[in-house]
């Protein structure tokens, strides 16, 4: 019997078999990038535009052959900005677009009532972008969801009667922290400084990504689709390529948003209210009392010392 199958196995040519090995589902994780905050997250250093860059970040993902990225954005942040303006006009270009509320409201120190109308105050310019792809994506900013079930429930009753799906967030390592410092830190030309930062930077992201996996298996038994949040601003371009290195050096497939959320863990809502908790995977650990795996901190204090 074992020489039946070891001479079957000698005339199953080695280029099959690795195929086959390398073919098993699952192999590889798939996760959706998105940019929050557009046209522009924090501050930038002196002489540098919102237009150059978004530029720079649209560049990154097509010589990448990234999957549509959806950009969210705020059109409040338009006012008075024609820098903002052209930045938006690029992205809506190459990029899809989605609701991330007109004013950057926060729900929980908000009616609902008040949240619904901001996110209706943003269509207009979602309309007039004519980016491809459906615009009706809402990101909550903060990713408050409601503080009250009441209020929770509210917005989901909204967003379904309007046609929106909720962008969720499973994979975030809170980027927008590098976006401050770094502003400064190149203003200031120190190199120093902003060598730490890519390093801090790496360090974070890979944790953080290795604890958003731990998570999805603690509360679903199993790896999920992910989808990662940024936010686009001034770290972003100089940075973008060392994460996308980081992000396939630990098997991940990039893909759209759509094909990402077609998982159906994104159908689940933990429904209740809850306090600042986080991407979606952290409200279900809330939610069903589970234990976060040990981690490292993200390094708040120097991030918001740098630089000064
Ligand atoms: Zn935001």
């Amino acid at each position: 019997m074992r020489r039946l199958y070891e001479s079957l196995f000698d005339r199953i040519p080695v280029s099959l078999v690795l195929v086959v090995v390398f073919a098993v589902p699952g192999y590889t994780q798939k996760l959706a990038i998105t940019f929050d905050d557009l046209p522009l997250n924090g501050t930038l250093p002196p002489g540098v535009t919102r237009a150059q860059t978004a530029k720079d970040v649209l560049a990154i993902l097509k010589k990448r052959h990234v999957p549509p990225v959806y950009g969210f954005i705020n059109a409040k942040k338009l006012e008075g900005s024609p820098d903002g303006a052209e930045a938006l006009k690029l992205w809506a270009a190459a990029e899809p677009v989605g609701n991330h509320t007109y004013s950057h409201m926060d729900l929980e120190t908000n009616a609902a009532e008040t949240f619904e109308r901001d996110i209706e105050e943003n269509e207009p310019v979602l309309e007039l972008l004519k980016a491809k792809g459906d615009w009706r994506w809402l990101r909550y900013p903060y990713l408050h969801e409601g503080d009250t079930v009441e209020k929770r429930r509210a917005i989901r009753a909204y967003l379904k009667t309007h046609n929106y799906r909720i962008a969720q967030v499973t994979l975030d390592w809170e980027d927008y922290l590098w976006n401050f410092a770094y502003a400064r830190c190149a203003a200031k030309s120190d190199q120093k400084a902003i060598a730490w930062l890519r390093t801090s930077y790496l360090q974070t992201a890979s944790d953080f990504v290795d604890l958003g996996r731990e998570q999805a298996k603690l509360i679903y038994g199993h790896e999920i689709n992910y989808v990662l949040l940024l936010h686009l601003g001034a770290f972003s371009s100089t940075i973008l390529p060392d994460a996308l290195d980081l992000l396939k050096k630990k098997g991940f497939k990039l893909v759209t948003l759509e094909e990402a959320q077609s998982d159906p863990i994104y159908d689940g809502d933990p429904d209740v209210g809850l306090h600042d908790a986080g991407t979606f995977l952290d409200q279900w650990m809330l939610v069903k009392q589970i234990k976060v795996p040990p981690h490292s901190d993200k390094p708040y204090k120097e991030l918001e010392s740098l630089c000064q």
